[in-house]
């Protein structure tokens, strides 16, 4: 199949699949809601599938895209130019704190460069203090991963830690063939929406990312054994933890207070 799309050849190292079903485009565009008057920023808007709707709803829609060409044909798009703020950076070091306006939260969507998901969301998560929710299209996988809770198969580094930040849930299904190219997995929309206030007591970030990176890289493992170089298995039993659980046994709020242990060690 030709990867030429609108005149675009599609760029691999970008992560480009351009949506181009009228019908999973508007599922996707009435899930956001967007309202006139919001604080929209779009990453990786590409040829304007989600950009062109959205834009025709509102009056002002911020678009961070990386691809040059892009970003170019945007400028001048014929239609909806005068609309849109095009920032042409990677959206991985973008200062998105940099387009709050006042006290009005940011509105974050974009069907995401899966080569790049996970880090940029984990770069979003830092600026979840600014932003009111985010949409994003991503492998199925990966949505699963975000909403899986403790037990769950896919349960993981991921769960837990956008967990921490935000309430995951999926919102709507993508088959491939909604793309061009198409890519060779199922994808998803899930809806992130950041807690108002915090939904465990935790001492330090850092040390939960360590503590639970730590538990997740060696998941066959005990956390007495994978997590022996921070804790020793009586701490672990004071905070009420069965020390032979695995990783994927333990719930956010027992992270939480592993972390704490760690961190009161260490301070
Ligand atoms: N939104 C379009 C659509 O749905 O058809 C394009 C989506 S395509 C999966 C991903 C887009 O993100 C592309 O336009 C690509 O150039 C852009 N992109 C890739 N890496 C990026 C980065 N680091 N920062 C910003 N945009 C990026």
């Amino acid at each position: 199949m030709s990867n030429k799309h609108l005149g675009h050849t599609a760029r691999k190292r970008f992560g480009q699949n351009f949506l181009h079903d009228p019908f999973v485009i508007d599922k996707i565009v009435s899930a956001i809601g967007p309202k006139n008057g919001e604080n929209l920023v779009e990453i990786g808007p590409g040829l304007g599938a989600l950009t062109e709707p959205v834009a025709e709803l509102v009056d002002d829609l911020t678009v961070v895209e990386l691809d040059r060409d892009l970003a170019k044909r945007l400028r001048s798009h014929p239609f909806i130019q005068d609309k849109l703020n095009v920032v042409e950076q990677d959206a991985l070091k973008f200062d998105f704190s940099s387009m709050v306006d006042g006290n009005q939260k940011l509105r974050v969507f974009g069907n995401l460069p899966y080569n790049i998901s996970t880090p940029l969301m984990f770069h979003l998560f830092k600026f979840c203090n600014h932003i009111q929710d985010m949409h994003f299209m991503l492998q199925l996988e990966v949505v699963k991963r975000l909403c899986a809770t403790h037990g769950d198969k896919l349960y993981g580094r991921l769960s837990v830690m956008a967990q921490y930040y935000c309430k995951a849930v999926p919102v709507v299904m993508v088959p491939p063939t909604a793309f061009k190219p198409a890519p060779k997995v199922d994808s998803a929309v899930v809806r992130l929406i950041p807690h108002k206030q915090p939904i465990v007591d935790l001492h330090c970030i850092d040390t939960l990312q360590q503590v639970v990176t730590s538990a997740f890289n060696q998941r066959r493992k005990t956390i007495r054994n994978s997590l022996k170089n921070l804790l020793d298995e009586q701490q672990i039993t004071t905070l009420d933890i069965d020390p032979s659980f695995r990783a994927e046994k333990l719930s956010l709020a027992d992270f939480a207070a592993l972390a704490n242990a760690v961190f009161e060690n260490i301070n």
